[in-house]
């Protein structure tokens, strides 16, 4: 056995996560955003279901603007869903709901890196609402 601090899955999840949290916040990068509801589930790639949907709503001021899911794959490398490209397009045409599918183009384990692609199907859909931006720019949601 070797015991390596860290593994392939375990630097790029780091990377991501320092990514993400170098973000601003969504309240930031969109500021008539009131409020992102976000619903998905997670298929195999012959689209079978993994598990239930997930939904939950997060607060623009406090959620970040690299927005990402985790793909539920455990052994999966360089993968996960970016929405934040989707969600972009979605406030730029001030659309109130998006849906779509993406791949995971990570891959399968480490075992199959540059072989096998994890292919994992995320399913999703953003229901968002907008108000006016104040004058200065900031949302207007008070600090509880
Ligand atoms: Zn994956």
């Amino acid at each position: 056995m070797r015991h390596q601090k860290f593994t392939p899955r375990a630097d790029y999840r780091l990377a991501e996560a320092q990514r993400t949290q170098a973000s601003v916040s969504l309240a930031e990068k969109f500021q008539e955003l009131k409020s992102l509801t976000v619903e998905f589930g997670h298929f195999s790639p012959e689209g079978v279901t993994r598990n239930s949907q997930i939904k939950y709503t997060v607060n623009p001021v406090h959620a970040k603007s690299v927005f990402r899911l985790d793909c539920p794959n455990g052994e999966c490398i360089g993968g996960d869903f970016d929405l934040s490209e989707a969600l972009t397009q979605t406030v730029a045409a001030r659309e109130g709901t998006a849906t779509g599918e993406m791949c995971c183009q990570g891959w399968l384990s480490k075992t199959t890196i540059d072989r096998i692609h994890c292919r994992n199907i995320l399913r999703y859909k953003l229901s968002l609402e907008y108000g006016q931006p104040t004058a200065n720019g900031a949302n207007q949601l008070q600090a509880a």
